[in-house]
């Protein structure tokens, strides 16, 4: 039986990061301009804290500088905003991260609203949501980014192309239908009050999977020879009492059926950090008017 190409997320981010090394290299030299990451951290939440030093050492390893702000669980809303306040005018800040979730007590999407639409390299800003929806220059959040990057290097030009995208958050499904409308894809996006999402599955050449559940778009739901983006990171206990990372497709049989996929993990995950360094990057330029460059991956 045929089996998939696997799309290699760890090796494609690493070359795109190398290449952000690159253009951060010449910035400095030309603009004597370092760009500036800065990650706020409420609590001490374990995965959080992973997510917050990757990022920490991959902007340094590109070059960047990396300010990392923690501040307790019973950090007040208005404490928070005033260091996002801070951050906002600091000239050597660039880009401004607020790791998600934040304790219950603070009200997340009025954190992100007091972000400088400017520095929002998550892309989460209301204000550049709205740039996004109508085709202007934003930021657009990371994880998209990475995925459509993905596909273009898998499959060129997508226009003309069905893509489902199953899950319609703001992080991730709705900014990667977007996405793939402006790649002139045409867009079904599927959630949990789908009536077959089996079916809907099953017409698309492109299906991105977004939804929290483990395992659940299986083999016989895709069309033979179907790109598939999975962005699910489940923790599930296996059979054999370990614990492992799934994503929201069952790969093994979806890799018997799609024409290639992403695995989980060393697919889109590393994508994201990379494209948060090429939001920042992008800021970064454009807070001090030079033109963004062009970043392609280094060679294969
Ligand atoms: P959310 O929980 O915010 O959204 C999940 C979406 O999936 C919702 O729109 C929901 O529909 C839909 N959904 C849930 N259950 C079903 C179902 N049974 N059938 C169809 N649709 C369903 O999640 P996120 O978008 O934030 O994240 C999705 C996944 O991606 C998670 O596993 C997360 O860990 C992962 N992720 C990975 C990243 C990476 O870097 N690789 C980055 C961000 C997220 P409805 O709106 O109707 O409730």
């Amino acid at each position: 039986m045929a089996t998939a190409t696997i799309i290699d997320g760890k090796d494609f981010a690493a070359r795109l990061r190398a290449a952000i090394a690159v253009q951060v290299a010449d910035l400095k030299k030309a603009h004597h301009l370092t760009p500036g990451l800065a990650v706020v951290l409420v609590g001490d939440d374990l995965a959080s804290q992973v997510y917050v030093r990757n990022k920490g050492i991959q902007a340094q390893e590109a070059g960047m500088n990396s300010f990392d702000h923690r501040l307790p669980t019973t950090v007040t809303a208005a404490e928070l905003l005033e260091k996002i306040n801070q951050l906002n005018q600091d000239p050597a800040v660039h880009g401004i991260l607020v790791q998600l979730p934040l304790p219950k007590h603070i009200d997340a999407d009025a954190v992100i609203d007091a972000i400088a639409v400017a520095k929002d390299v998550d892309g989460f800003h209301p204000y550049n949501a709205g740039l996004l929806a109508v085709g202007g220059a934003g930021m657009v959040p990371c994880t998209p980014v990475g995925c459509l990057m993905l596909l273009k290097h898998q499959l060129g030009k997508l226009a003309g192309l069905r893509a489902v995208v199953l899950g319609r958050s703001n992080i991730v499904g709705k900014p990667m239908a977007a996405l793939l409308l402006r790649e002139h894809c045409t867009v079904t996006i599927a959630h949990s009050r789908t009536h077959d999402l089996a079916e809907e599955c099953r017409r698309a050449d492109i299906v991105i999977a977004a939804v929290g559940k483990p395992q659940m778009v299986k083999g016989d739901w895709l069309k033979p020879g179907a790109t598939v983006i999975d962005v699910g990171i489940n923790r599930i206990t296996a059979p054999d009492g370990k614990n492992r990372l799934v994503g929201d497709v069952d790969f093994d049989s979806a890799v018997q059926v799609a024409g290639a996929i992403t695995p989980v993990p060393g697919g889109v995950g590393p994508m994201t950090i990379a494209c948060l360094l090429l939001n920042t990057l992008t800021a970064a330029c454009r807070q001090r008017g030079i033109p963004v460059p062009e970043v392609q991956p280094a060679a294969e």
